[in-house]
């Protein structure tokens, strides 16, 4: 037997429309380095019109076709956010961060017509000028006076302002009914072998992992919340926010290109933000400036922390010292990006509360996982067996865009790459990505505990571990530290680490950096870490 029940399409125009009107009054504020340019939801909506007619009548977008964003995240980003998909076409996120080759790559893969770019940005993109056949048009936000865009007009391609592209356009859209299976929203992940692959979600997928995002078990927001939002929206959507936000009403306070530590503490002051998510490295940023400084963030009262793992002494430290609530998440590109959020079931208290909140945490209803073993047989989630997470949900993806990896997809399972365990009551732990897990004489040592372990001790600012080849072991950890003040002999780190795990797994290999290389996207970057070692640099 059918159901009764009517088949109304999921849009992404229909969180503009509620948003717009629901919480007219909510504001998306934009940190210009000195202060905030404000603007209402209402505001913003009147402008994703004028933006959408803007690229139909003057840029002829019509259809699925691509526009490009390569812009920080600012309130012209939420506009692009919502009238690119809610007109049709396809908004694509480009990471101003990969390397050029790549930046080319994906715009071209993903046949981006239109670039929208920050002024700022500019000079970044304009050097790929005559790498970019598929793009006609240039749009640059900020002052387009002062940009060089000259490269941009010698490869042929149009240039204008993105005010003058808004400018005298209606402030209303009759945005068409789309088929919710089809394309919204495009971002790559950021390839650390070979090219990066795209994600291309789904008006439909998007409005479920939106809806994912406000509730209790993603990061319960509504109109009262004031969120920064520090994570890029060029890297995995901004993990859901901008779209949670407008559906919910929670302002959005956007840094810009603001992203340090000083200026995001003063964001989260002047503006009053209650709640903001970043990678750990941002948070350890912060954490080390109001150390520092003496400065407190009396507002800030939940943090998310993901993309990867959240070392314990960070959340105890916020808790302790700040009264700021970490709340650690795992996701990724592939999954819109929100996978499992480490909230501690009701009733559990102190130690046992704790390793709840510092686990991966757990999933949604709509998410579903499994662990498989060496031997592709399922696993029990019972805490103790150690396998590859493989997820499915309806904001999973199924492919890539445009490109066969059929070893990432099993029986219409992602596979993750990350390895950990499941307890019985659905809480994910991992212990590393598969190609960082540390192989030394046919045990596993996982990367991610020491670095844990080592980052509680009190000299270090950051630290990472790696597997480096070894005659004896096939593989042993080289540990990586950076010195928050002054050094300490690495004899007395051996000495902390060898009460918390086995002897056998205790570093021999130690260097010191002024700095952990970083991805693209603010993590540490092991096969960088790997790479010098193996070019002699540390020794
Ligand atoms: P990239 O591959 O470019 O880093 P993603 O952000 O999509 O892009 O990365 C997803 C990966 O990040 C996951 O597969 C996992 O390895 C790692 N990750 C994300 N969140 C966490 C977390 N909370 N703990 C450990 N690893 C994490």
């Amino acid at each position: 037997m059918r159901s009764t029940m009517q088949d109304v399409q999921l849009s992404i125009s229909s969180i503009l429309r509620y948003g717009s009107m629901a919480h007219a009054r909510s504001e998306v504020l934009t940190y210009t380095g000195s202060g905030f340019r404000r603007a209402t939801f209402a505001e913003v909506a009147g402008r994703a019109a004028q933006l959408a007619h803007g690229l139909r009548e003057l840029l002829g977008v019509t259809g699925d076709q691509r526009v490009g964003t390569f812009m920080w995240n600012t309130q012209e980003h939420v506009e692009a956010y919502l009238a690119i998909p809610s007109m049709g076409a396809v908004v694509h996120t480009i990471n101003i961060r990969l390397f050029p080759d790549q930046v080319a790559y994906i715009i071209e893969h993903a046949d981006d017509r239109v670039v929208i770019v920050d002024d700022t940005l500019v000079p970044l993109l304009s050097k790929l000028a005559d790498r970019l056949p598929t793009v006609e048009h240039v749009v640059v936000v900020g002052d387009l006076a002062a940009a060089d865009t000259g490269a941009f007009a010698a490869a042929g391609k149009s240039v204008l302002g993105y005010e003058e592209l808004l400018a005298g356009q209606p402030t209303t859209f009759d945005w068409p009914e789309v088929d919710e299976r089809d394309a919204a929203a495009m971002c790559y992940t950021s390839g650390t072998t070979g090219n990066p692959k795209g994600v291309a979600y789904s008006h439909r997928s998007v409005y479920l992992h939106s809806l994912e995002v406000c509730s209790p078990t993603g990061f319960t927001l509504d109109a009262a919340e004031r969120t920064l939002e520090i994570v890029p929206m060029f890297h995995a959507m901004a993990w859901g926010l901008p779209y949670g936000c407008f559906l919910s009403g929670a302002a959005m306070v956007m840094p810009g290109r603001f992203l340090q530590a000083a200026p995001l503490i003063t964001m989260i002051r002047e503006a009053g933000v209650t709640f903001a998510g970043a990678v750990p490295t941002i948070w350890a940023d912060v954490l080390a400036q109001l150390d520092r400084t003496g400065g407190v963030v009396p507002t800030l009262r939940r943090a998310v922390v993901g993309g990867s793992a959240c070392p314990p002494a960070m959340i105890a430290a916020f808790d302790e010292r700040y009264g700021v609530q970490i709340i650690h998440a795992w996701g990724m590109t592939e999954l819109s990006p929100l996978g499992s959020v480490a909230h501690p079931p009701a009733g559990s208290e102190g130690e046992q509360r704790f390793r709840y909140r510092c686990s991966q945490g757990r999933f949604p209803a709509l998410v579903q996982a499994r662990l498989i073993g060496a031997d592709g047989e399922q696993l029990p989630h019972d805490g103790e067996a150690v396998g590859e997470l493989e997820v499915r949900g309806p904001w999973v993806t199924a492919s890539y865009y445009r490109d066969d990896d059929p070893e990432k997809f099993r029986d219409g399972w992602l596979r993750t790459g990350d390895v950990g365990t499941i307890t019985p009551d659905g809480y994910l732990n991992l212990t590393d990505r598969e190609k960082d897990v540390i192989k030394s004489g046919g045990e596993w040592i996982s990367s991610v505990e020491l670095e844990n372990h080592l980052m509680a001790h009190p000299a270090i600012a950051e630290a990472t571990v790696v597997g480096v080849p070894d005659e004896r072991w096939s593989e042993r950890p080289l540990a990586a530290v950076v010195w928050r003040e002054d050094p300490v002999p690495f004899e007395q780190l051996c000495a902390f680490l060898s009460g918390r795990i086995a002897k056998w797994q205790l570093p021999e290999r130690w260097t010191a950096l002024d700095a952990v290389p970083k991805t693209s996207v603010g993590k540490f970057d092991k096969k960088e870490v790997r790479r010098r070692y193996a070019k002699g640099d540390y020794e």
